[in-house]
This record gives C-alpha cells, sequence and structure tokens, in this order.
C-alpha cells in the first residue's frame, strides 16, 4: 500500500534500531562519537557491522533528518547538513570538480549566487549564469566541460516556476546532471527527484523545520552520489548538530499540515490583495502543485505608499530576512537578500524600493489581509 505524503510525514522509516525505552520520539543523541568494546568492534565499524563512529561523520538524529527527507521526495538516499548553503556546496562537490563548469540560473537565492559566483572559482569550478526562463539560453551556455545545470524549483522572490520535466530532457541529451533546490516548494508540492532531478537540495531553515528555530540544510538524490556528498561533508566540517537535526525531525512532521494551511491562505491573501488599488503587483505563481501554490508571495507597492510608514504600521506582521515559519512576516529584497547588488542589477530582475516579500503563515487569513490592509492605508497617509 502506497501511503499519503500526510502519512508519511509522520511515519517516515527511521534509520537506527529501536532502542530498549521504545521511547515514542527519537532520543537525542547529544554525543559527539561512539564507543566501542574491543579492537574488533572497532574495525566492525570499518566493515559495515557498526552504524556510528564519530558524530561528524554520522548521527542517528541527522540521519533521521536526511533519510525522512528523501523518502518524502521519492530518493532512495538523504543527508542533512548545518545549513542549507552547506547541503548545496556539498551537492554541488559530488558532482563537479576542478576544470569544471556549471549552468546556473541567474535568478537564485543570494546566498547561492554568492557561493556560485565567488566561492566556487576557489576550487577551480566555472559558473556561466543564464536565464532559466529561457531554455535556449540556457543550451547555448552548454559548454564542452559543463557537468552539472542548477536551478530553484520556484525562484525567490518572484516565485517563477521551473520548467523541471524541460531541464531534465535536456540534461538528458547534453548527459549532464541536475541539482534543483526546492526550498520555497517542499516536499509537499513538488518532487524533483521523482522527476528525474540527479540532487534535489532544501534550507531545512525554512519550511522542513518550519519554526524558526533551526538552521539546516538536506540534500537527497541517489546512493552514489548522497555517498559522495556525506564526504564532502565530514571533510569541509559541515555537520549538523544532533540537536537542530532532532529539531529540524520534530517540524518537518508537521509539514503537510503547515503547508497546507499555508497554501490556501497565501491563495486568499494575493487573491485579495490583486484587487487592490495601492498594489502595482502581485508576484504569486498560477500553479505549483495540485496541493497549492506555496506560500510566499511577493509585491510591489505604488508610488504614493510610503514604504518607512508600511514597515512600521505591520502591527503583529514582523520584519524577518528569512521565510517559512508559521508566523506572517515580510521582507525586504532591497535591503536584504539583494542588497549586494547595484541600483542598476537589481532594476535588472524587478527589484525596486517598493517590493515586499510576505511570507504568509498559519494565522487566520482574515487577520492577516486586515493587518496588511492596515498598513498600507497607514503608508499612504504619511505619503
Ligand atoms: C535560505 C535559503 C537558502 C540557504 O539556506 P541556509 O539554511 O540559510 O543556509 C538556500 N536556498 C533558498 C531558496 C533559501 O531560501
Amino acid at each position: 500500500m502506497t501511503k499519503s505524503f500526510e502519512t508519511k510525514v509522520v511515519h517516515s522509516k527511521l534509520k537506527q534500531e529501536e532502542d530498549k525505552i521504545n521511547s515514542k520520539a527519537t532520543p537525542i543523541y547529544q554525543t559527539s562519537a561512539y564507543s566501542f568494546e574491543s579492537l574488533e568492534d572497532l574495525e566492525g565499524y570499518f566493515e559495515g557491522n557498526a552504524p556510528y563512529l564519530y558524530t561528524r561523520n554520522g548521527n542517528p538524529n541527522t540521519d533521521d533528518l536526511g533519510y525522512s527527507v528523501a523518502q518524502l521526495e521519492g530518493a532512495p538516499a538523504g543527508m542533512a547538513s548545518s545549513s542549507g548553503m552547506s547541503a548545496i556546496l556539498c551537492g554541488i562537490l559530488a558532482v563537479v570538480g576542478h576544470g569544471d563548469h556549471i549552468v546556473a540560473a541567474e535568478d537564485t537565492y543570494g546566498g547561492t549566487y554568492q557561493l556560485l559566483t565567488q566561492e566556487l572559482q576557489t576550487f577551480g569550478i566555472e559558473v556561466t549564469l543564464a536565464s532559466f526562463d529561457n531554455l535556449e539560453e540556457v543550451e547555448d551556455a552548454i559548454q564542452e566541460n559543463t557537468k552539472l545545470l542548477y536551478s530553484e524549483s520556484v525562484s525567490n522572490p518572484f516565485l517563477r516556476v521551473e520548467n523541471i520535466n524541460a531541464l531534465v530532457e535536456m540534461a538528458e541529451r547534453h548527459q549532464l546532471m541536475t541539482m534543483i533546490d526546492n526550498t520555497f516548494a517542499t516536499p509537499y508540492l513538488l518532487q524533483p527527484y521523482e522527476e528525474g532531478v540527479d540532487l534535489v537540495v532544501h534550507s531545512a531553515t525554512k519550511y522542513i523545520g518550519g519554526h524558526s528555530d533551526v538552521s539546516a540544510g538536506v540534500l537527497v538524490g541517489g546512493e552514489e552520489l548522497i555517498e559522495k556528498a556525506k564526504g564532502k561533508m565530514v571533510n569541509l566540517g559541515a555537520n549538523l548538530s544532533p540537536f537542530e537535526a532532532w529539531l529540524g525531525h520534530r517540524g518537518l512532521k508537521t509539514l503537510a499540515l503547515r503547508m497546507k494551511q499555508q497554501s490556501e491562505n497565501a491563495d486568499h491573501v494575493a487573491e485579495s490583495l490583486r484587487n487592490h488599488t495601492d498594489i502595482k503587483h502581485v508576484y504569486y505563481p498560477a500553479y505549483v502543485s495540485e496541493k497549492g501554490n506555496g506560500a510566499i508571495i511577493t509585491i510591489e507597492l505604488n508610488e504614493r505608499c510610503d514604504m518607512d510608514a508600511f514597515f512600521k504600521s505591520l502591527g503583529w506582521i514582523k520584519i524577518v530576512p528569512s521565510l517559512a515559519g508559521v508566523e506572517t512576516t515580510v521582507s525586504y529584497p532591497k535591503g536584504t537578500s539583494h542588497r549586494a547588488l547595484t541600483d542598476e542589477q537589481r532594476e535588472k530582475i524587478g527589484i525596486n524600493e517598493r517590493v515586499v516579500r510576505i511570507s504568509i503563515g498559519i494565522e487566520g487569513a482574515k487577520d492577516i489581509l486586515t493587518q496588511l490592509g492596515e498598513a498600507i492605508e497607514e503608508s499612504l497617509n504619511e505619503a
């Protein structure tokens, strides 16, 4: 019997053996290392007879998180690391090395953009950015030494939805690997691995954890690639702490409930904001999956609105340079995620001083709308 997402999310198989105490929740294995009874036992670890040696190499809690997300994505293997960024780096390094080339989307998350354009060069990895909206441009950027196509299933902050099927088809034609950041969509909405993507990465800091109390990353894919990526994580020291892994795994269990409510709220809020005379643009995807369209809405306010007054009048909606918590929050792309860009670069991708990204929470949709409406009202009074 194939279980539904809602069942799997709370009943994923766990890697570690059941403990004798039968604790309902996985205990926190807050240990940096594991002990052995004999040299023979120790040798047994290297022969695959004991699961753990040293926490940087592996821990039941990090395994629980990585393996659970892998099951939700339909992938055979998964690993958890210290952050979304380290999961991205380990995934990339599992596929490319010195002398190789990546074609990546030009509209990736700010941290990813920095990694691609500033750090990978020191590894001898070449990167070309392309508009993945235009697959011809992507194909034109492919070179002899290209190994990987990198993009996001739903982009930030304008929520462009990637054409994953077309990307996978192109990658197969050119014998390339594909890697997709599925943070905004989560496996509740999209499962890129099932569509043929080789590596799927998450900032578990966002919806996987869901409660804004953990920094973590998850990478899922085939056994061999994940084994390689894990090797990179071990050598780079990018492992996740057992307690944070435990928190992330606990948060994961309510992913389906949260995403359902947050997507429904966002649909409702986006619809109403579209009819607001003082909002110039509402960016919200028309279709991400049959389960919903996600919970991020980006708006551009009218020139008439005073931005300082808007942000000051948001009441219980806080300004937070992140997303995906159970609380509705707003962020200011110009001042945070896209701060490093020049005005010209920002203008090119559509970010100006009137663009606001809203991360919709699980509150009552009507209350979210009322609070946003009040802030817009105040921003007009000040203008
Ligand atoms: C936040 C985020 C990241 C980076 O994750 P961290 O956990 O902050 O390292 C990567 N991609 C996307 C889409 C994100 O939103």
